[in-house]
């Protein structure tokens, strides 16, 4: 069986491994980058970026998530999960740089900080409940990401490979696609790395 981790350092942890567990897949909550080795995903949650930076490099994950990117092995970043994946910040350096796509923080503004909407999704869904908090959105991506989702002409959603990433939350409602979309994503990844 397969286990997907969740990056405990700070956000909506508690959230992704009740939605991982939803899928009828193992979770654990990342705090030491020793169990890495016991996980075949992970999923860096919402927060603050700025502050889940910061607690990575105390604990040593910085190199260590990024290696295990190298590997093979899913990231699916949310909300400021996705800020850490990008190889591009707006105004700022770029932290994990994972994935091929320039962000900008706080994108939607102040009075409308918070907000839900339908979202197409490609390969996903064609009506998913996407909760916006604070949000970033994609400014551009490179030629090897696909955009699965946009909102008011914004990419609010994309794939690299293996890298997947969301400017919104989907462990805050019970609508798992996304979340089953990645356990599959996972499923494939050990497949071939077994093979
Ligand atoms: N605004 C936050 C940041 O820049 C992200 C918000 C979120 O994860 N809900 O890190």
């Amino acid at each position: 069986m397969n286990t997907i981790g969740v990056l405990a350092l700070q956000g909506a942890v508690r959230e992704h491994i009740r939605s991982i567990q939803d899928c009828g897949v193992y979770a654990i909550e990342i705090k030491h980058v020793e169990q890495l080795e016991e996980i075949d995903g992970i999923i860096l949650p919402g927060g603050e970026s700025t502050t889940m930076r910061r607690l990575i490099d105390s604990y040593g994950f910085l190199t260590a998530l990024q290696e295990f990117g190298k590997q093979g092995k899913p990231v699916f970043g949310t909300c400021a999960g996705l800020i850490l994946m990008a190889n591009e910040i707006d105004g700022e350096n770029a932290h994990l740089g994972l994935m091929d796509m320039k962000v900008a923080r706080n994108a939607f503004g102040r009075q409308v900080a918070s907000f839900e909407v339908d979202l197409e999704i490609n390969y996903v869904a064609e009506d998913f409940n996407a909760v916006f908090i604070r949000a970033p959105y994609i400014v551009e991506v490179g030629t090897d990401v696909e955009e699965l989702a946009t909102y008011d002409g914004r990419i609010v959603a994309a794939q690299q490979g293996h890298y997947l990433c969301t400017a919104f939350h989907p462990e805050l409602t019970d609508d798992n696609r996304i979340i089953e979309y990645f356990v599959e994503m996972v499923n494939k990844s050990k497949q071939s790395l077994a093979s």
